[in-house]
């Protein structure tokens, strides 16, 4: 019956526009609608299979601003039991290692933590790197991208999928997982999910809760800093091949000059 945690994270729309801002290339939040990153909506999904078929409880952790309350009520409607909000306005603009830091940290507050599940890549920074490097501030084995988990007393397996093949890992709890896309499709929230969250326990830790310096995190204590960004070009509206008997050599042309084939 393990007590598993989801580290999840709110991340922009990726239908709306995503802008950073100007002078420290964080972010924008307030440009975009923000939403659960989809890859968490999934390893929120595993986490609750896990439940229903094992027991336990599941948690959900996330380090964020306020608007991120949004994200972690969906991942509670969806069935997690319960919620840990890191909230500091000292966390703006925090790197990957600050973030991992700041999420072991809190880790450290919940009790009994067995299996930690994370997505493999957020999508709006794409490091990748968070649950690997959570892995080593609290000394524990990781299993990251899998498309297949199981866990079976105090062992969990993962299926790996790389372009060499499929690999199989096993580890012993407590450890810290990575899905990636085809894991599962997670559930859409009921009604009564949806009205089940507005009660649920979310617990908010400031850095000083977790016992973090804030001078060792945020944008000015970071190690890695965004010193230039440059908007995609728009698109195009691209070549149109009308097929008069000879489209298929057209769109074969086409393809040749941009050296596709
Ligand atoms: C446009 C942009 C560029 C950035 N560039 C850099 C950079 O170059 N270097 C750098 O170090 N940082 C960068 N960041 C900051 C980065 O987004 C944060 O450090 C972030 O929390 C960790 O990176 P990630 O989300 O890409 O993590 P990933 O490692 O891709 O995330 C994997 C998983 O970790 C978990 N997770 C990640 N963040 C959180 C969180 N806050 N709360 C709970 N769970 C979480 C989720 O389960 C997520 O699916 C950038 C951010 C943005 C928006």
């Amino acid at each position: 019956m393990p007590n598993i945690v989801v580290l999840i994270k709110q991340v922009p729309d990726t239908w709306s526009e995503r802008k950073l801002t100007d002078g420290d290339y964080t972010l924008d939040r307030e440009a975009a609608d923000a939403v659960l990153d989809e890859i968490n909506e999934r390893a929120v999904e595993e986490a609750l299979l896990i439940k229903e078929a094992q027991g336990g409880e599941v948690t959900v952790l996330s380090a964020g601003p306020d608007r991120a309350t949004d994200a972690i009520r969906k991942a509670l409607s969806m069935g997690a039991d319960k919620a840990v909000h890191v909230n500091d306005p000292a966390l703006h603009g925090s790197d990957a290692v600050q973030t991992a830091w700041t999420l072991a940290g809190a880790l450290g507050q919940i009790e009994g933590v067995e299996l930690i599940i994370a997505g493999n890549e957020a999508t709006d920074g794409r490091i990748g790197a968070i649950p690997a490097i959570i892995a080593e501030y609290l000394g524990i084995p990781q299993l990251t991208h899998l498309r297949k988990l199981t866990v079976d007393g105090d062992k969990v397996t993962g299926e790996r999928e790389t372009d060499e093949g499929v690999f199989t890992l096993e580890a012993g709890l407590p450890a810290i997982v990575s899905v990636n896309e085809k894991i599962n499709e997670p559930r859409f929230p009921s009604f009564k999910g949806i009205m089940a969250a507005k009660k649920k326990e979310v617990q908010t830790l400031t850095l000083a809760d977790i016992g973090i310096d804030p001078e060792t995190v945020g944008v000015a204590n970071a190690g890695t800093t965004v010193t230039s960004s440059t908007p995609k070009p728009p698109r195009t509206a691209g070549e149109r091949a009308t097929d008069e008997g000879e489209g298929g050599n057209q769109i074969a042309q086409y393809l040749v000059s941009q050296k596709i084939i």
